[in-house]
Parts: C-alpha cells; structure tokens; sequence
C-alpha cells in the first residue's frame, strides 16, 4: 500500500461525498420552483378562463335587455295600432293594419323564445364560472403553502449550502492540481456528479460493470488511482469508502434511483 496514494483516495471520496451533498440539495431547490412556475401556468389560465365566462355572460345579459326594450317598442306599435283600429275608414285598411299588429305580436313571441334560450345559456355558464372559480381559487392556496415552502426550504438549503461550502473548500485545497482536474473532467461527463465511485458486490458503484478480480485486487492494494474500464470514474474500496457491505446494496439502490431521475 502506498500512504501517498491512500491519502489521495480518501481526500477524493471525501470530496465527492460533500459534493454528492451539495448535488442533493440543489435538486431538491431545482423542482419546487418548477412546481410553484407550473402553479401559476395553471391560475393565469384559469384567471383566463374566468374572465372570458364573465364577459360572455354580461353579453348575453346585454343580449337580454335588448330583447326587453325591442318587446316594449313592439307592444306600443299594437297600442297605436288598436288606436287605429278605433277609427278604421274600410276594411282594407282593417286587414293591412291587422297584419301589421300581427306581425308586431310575432316578434314579441320570438324575442322572448330568445330571452329564455339566453337564460339556459346564462345558468350553464354561471355553472361553469362557479366550477372555474373553485378551481381557482383551490390552485391559489397550493401556490401560498408551495411559495412559503419554497422560501423556508431555500433558505434552510442557503444555509446548509454555505456551511458544506466551508468544508468543501477545505476538502478541495487537499487535491492535488492533477487529480482535481480529472474529477472535474468526470464529475461534467457523467449524470449523477458521481467522479468516485465506491465498488459496490464486485461492480462499480457509478456505473454497475462488473469489474475484473485482478483490477478490484489492484484497487483494493492502493498503490495507484484506478478507473472503471466502462465509465472512467475513479474507483475506491471499502478501506475507503468505510462503508460496510451490509449497506452496499442501500447505496446502490440510493444511486440508481437517483441515475433513473437525471436520465429522464
Ligand atoms: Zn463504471
């Protein structure tokens, strides 16, 4: 075993540990503004939606009292008419105004067919409006409770994030120029952040190819840093990692998860 080398390896695991950490807590702050910018997709349309019903029904409140005011002009037109049936002269006279009071009873009929075809319309609409309204006003308190969340978690995450930043720059100023290089290299190629990997049954922790015993007996020997042939992240033992086998296969599954969710 190579001190120097042994040295090395675990200031590199304790990097990634504390990087691992502070990838965690950036994820967690990435989806709850998604989720509180998606919210207030959902309210601007609804407030949309509400608006148009509205104003569709104040037309046809419009629509209505015109109707009423047109009813009105038609019954003084049979007033005057039945005035003038009063002093009718001859009966062609009778019949064309006859007709014509007819025609005035007609329209009032069918404006007020009209009125009552936009009173359905209206209560089908203020239905809607009531339902719009109730969606609303539910999407607005998700968005209160999600927008306090959000302020409470980022702030407990700012101040997670500075005090891991404190041990982190401690941790990094330990690497040395080449091998820092190289995990930066890794970390920006591959999904999950992971650029040290622990072996995890006999496979590698980032990436899960089997790893050959002649290359896991050289990794666990500690005389020089060895990568995984599949992904090129830097492997470490046990010795290292202290992580005992009993909670390998927690670990393991704690990483697919997490390569399942940055892959989608
Ligand atoms: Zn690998």
């Amino acid at each position: 075993m190579d001190v120097t080398i042994d040295k090395k390896l675990k200031d590199l695991w304790k990097l990634q540990q504390i990087d691992s950490r502070l990838d965690n807590l950036r994820a967690v702050l990435g989806e709850l503004p998604m989720e509180v910018a998606d919210l207030e997709d959902d309210i601007a349309g609804l407030q949309t939606r509400v608006s148009h019903i509205t104003t569709e029904i104040g037309e046809l409140n419009q629509e209505i009292s015109n109707k009423r005011i047109a009813i009105k002009d038609f019954e003084r037109l049979i007033e005057k008419y039945d005035d003038q049936l009063n002093n009718i002269k001859n009966s062609r006279e009778y019949d064309a105004i006859n007709k014509e009071k007819e025609i005035a009873g007609l329209e009032i009929m069918s404006a007020e067919k009209r009125m009552r075809e936009y009173g359905k319309q209206i209560e089908l609409k203020e239905e809607t409006l009531t339902n719009t309204q109730n969606a609303l006003d539910s999407r607005n308190k998700d968005l209160e409770f999600k927008k306090a969340e959000l302020t409470e978690i980022e702030k407990e995450n700012a101040e997670e994030i500075d005090k891991i930043m404190l041990e982190r720059n401690t941790a990094d100023g330990k690497i040395d120029p080449r091998l820092h290089r190289a995990y930066h290299r890794i970390r920006g190629n591959v999904r999950n952040g992971i650029a040290v990997a622990s072996i995890m049954r006999g496979s590698c922790g980032g990436c899960f190819s089997k790893i050959p015993p002649q290359r896991h007996s050289d990794i666990r020997a500690h005389y020089r840093i060895i990568d995984c042939e599949s992904c090129g992240r830097i492997l470490v033992d046990q010795a290292i990692t202290g992580i005992a086998a009993v909670d390998e296969e927690k670990v393991e599954k704690t990483t697919r998860r997490k390569m399942r969710l940055t892959t989608k």
